[in-house]
């Protein structure tokens, strides 16, 4: 079945179910983007959770 990776674009050929990746690099650099927004997203809630303290302390 014909695929197309999703970190590249480029179109392959594979018979395995799952994401499509081209290569075990591509599936790990996807894999490392999302981590990283994770993380982003996590330490932006982080922040906001902390600065929602600071501002009831003040009270
Ligand atoms: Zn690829």
């Amino acid at each position: 079945m014909k695929l197309t990776c999703r970190c590249c674009g480029k179109k392959f050929e594979s018979e395995k179910i799952g994401p499509p990746f081209c290569s075990e690099r591509c599936r790990l650099m996807d894999l490392g983007a999302w981590a990283s927004q994770k993380y982003r997203i996590a330490g932006a809630a982080v922040k906001d959770e902390a600065q929602k303290q600071n501002d009831s302390d003040e009270e």
